[in-house]
């Protein structure tokens, strides 16, 4: 997600900070693109707007344009924007599902991938907050949804209320209600019948279920790839059903990310979280500090180190954390990511996660950079003896003839490594020395 947004961005602040002193109208130059390259990521007027107008007021101030680094000073109050802009006054809480058996109420368009995202949050619900699961299906309408939401439930471990042809949604939600408290489930989520279009009669059944059970949650599911239209659903549904939180869904896709930075903004309304795909792992807390981060190319460690932490042992994963922290990063590091990406689903997924890989993603792809090319960097790492691994810039000529050949590859290809590997750690420094640190933040998001 957000792919071209970045890279405008990303080019629009590499030349501010590339310049020593900045003028207003330098900002005013940059504040320029930045409109353009949001309006084009599909970020309605009105926000855009008042978004140019923080970012250009604090800008332009005194300290910034005659301190030492005003080209970061720029980077940073557009960061801090952004994370206003996507989170609102407070910060998405967690959802609220003490007092069991909660009840979460999933709403939406036919197609916008609620029975997904109902199994994801219940995948998610049950192996990372342990809680006992119920889901049920209320699309009377459609016997093929209610199957698939039971399909899913039996992949992931999760029960769903039987079947009773018949009933009612109403009838069901009841049903599910009182099936999770004799049951001892903790929450119960209730997907709800979706139509193509908004309509009374979808509106009306939603509202008396929500009447039926009071939902602790009730989240909007509605497709990201649909921009202002998005949005526009998630004020439709506000109205009449009162949401408390959006899942965006297909964010893996090319969409230009204007629905994500628009809606809380425009709605009032907190997105809660992003479908990255059709797999059932495939859903990721919104966070806006990394959504940020994302935006303005300085990568996701905190996505990556949560990805971590599912296949690593806990241990390493909290050692690398306190590293990360600390901006250490040495090519130890470098070598369990590496191993890590090929456990995680090799280059694709990993990527765009990177510090400061964003960018190079694509010249990646490009240069062939595949699983193979991962296959002999780890391998090059391995012959390097600890000493090495520890301080990089010991590696000189006859070293590096020796760790190549070591590795079967040529002196050349370790030089990439090299340079990939200081890149990263200085990205790693940049966001550990960050004063209130940036990557501290995004740790207490
Ligand atoms: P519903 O009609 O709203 O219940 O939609 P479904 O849950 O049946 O989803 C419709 C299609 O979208 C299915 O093929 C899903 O696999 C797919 N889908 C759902 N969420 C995502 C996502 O985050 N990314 C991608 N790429 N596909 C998704």
């Amino acid at each position: 997600m957000f792919e071209s947004l970045s890279e405008r961005l990303g080019g629009v602040f590499e030349r501010l900070t590339k310049q020593g002193a900045l003028t207003a109208e330098d900002v005013k130059v940059a504040m320029r693109e930045v409109r353009t390259a949001l309006l084009e990521a599909d970020v309605s007027l009105p926000v855009v707007r008042e978004f140019v107008k923080k970012v250009e007021a604090k800008a332009t101030g005194a300290q910034v344009t005659k301190s030492i680094t005003p080209g970061q000073q720029v980077v940073k109050i557009v960061h801090d924007e952004i994370v206003a802009m996507l989170s609102g006054e407070e910060a998405a809480d967690a959802l609220k599902i003490d007092n069991p058996p909660a009840p979460i109420l999933m709403v939406g368009l036919q197609g916008g991938g609620k029975t997904t995202t109902t199994a994801k949050l219940a995948r998610r619900l049950k192996e990372r907050e342990k809680k006992r699961v119920l889901m049920a299906s209320l699309d009377i309408y459609r016997p093929a949804a209610m199957e698939q939401l039971a399909i899913l439930g039996t992949q992931i471990g999760v029960d769903t209320l039987p079947i009773v042809p018949g009933e009612t949604a109403v009838q069901i939600a009841k049903r599910a209600k009182t099936q999770a408290a004799m049951g001892g489930y903790d929450v119960y989520l209730l997907d709800t019948a979706g139509r193509l279009h908004i309509d009374e009669v979808l509106m009306g059944e939603v509202q008396q279920v929500r009447d039926a059970v009071s939902p602790r949650e009730t989240l909007l599911v509605v497709d990201g790839l649909t921009g202002q239209v998005a949005v526009e659903v998630a004020q439709e549904f506000d109205d009449k059903i009162g949401i408390t939180g959006v899942v965006l869904t297909r964010m893996d896709g090319d969409g230009r990310g204007g629905a994500a930075l628009s809606m809380r903004a425009t709605t009032g309304k907190p997105i809660r979280f992003v479908g990255l795909g059709e797999k059932m792992d495939a859903l990721e807390t919104f966070e806006a500090s990394r959504i940020a981060g994302r935006i303005l190319g300085m990568g996701d460690i905190v996505a990556l180190v949560e990805r971590a932490q599912e296949v690593f042992e806990k241990e390493q994963a909290e050692r690398m954390m306190r590293r990360f922290q600390k901006g250490l990063f040495n090519l130890n590091d470098m070598k369990s990511q590496l191993e890590q990406m090929m456990k995680m689903g090799g280059m694709q997924g990993v990527m765009g996660m990177m510090p400061g890989m964003g960018k190079m993603a694509k010249q990646a792809e490009e240069a062939g950079f595949d699983d193979r090319t991962i296959r002999r960097q780890i391998a090059m790492i391995s012959s390097m003896t600890k000493k090495e691994r520890a301080h990089p810039e010991l590696l000189q000529a006859s070293r590096k003839r020796r760790v190549a050949a070591g590795a079967g590859v040529d002196v050349a290809e370790l030089n990439k490594l090299l340079k990939m590997h200081r890149q990263m750690a200085d990205t790693m420094k940049k966001l550990g020395n960050m004063k209130g640190g940036m990557l501290k933040q995004a740790m207490a998001a």
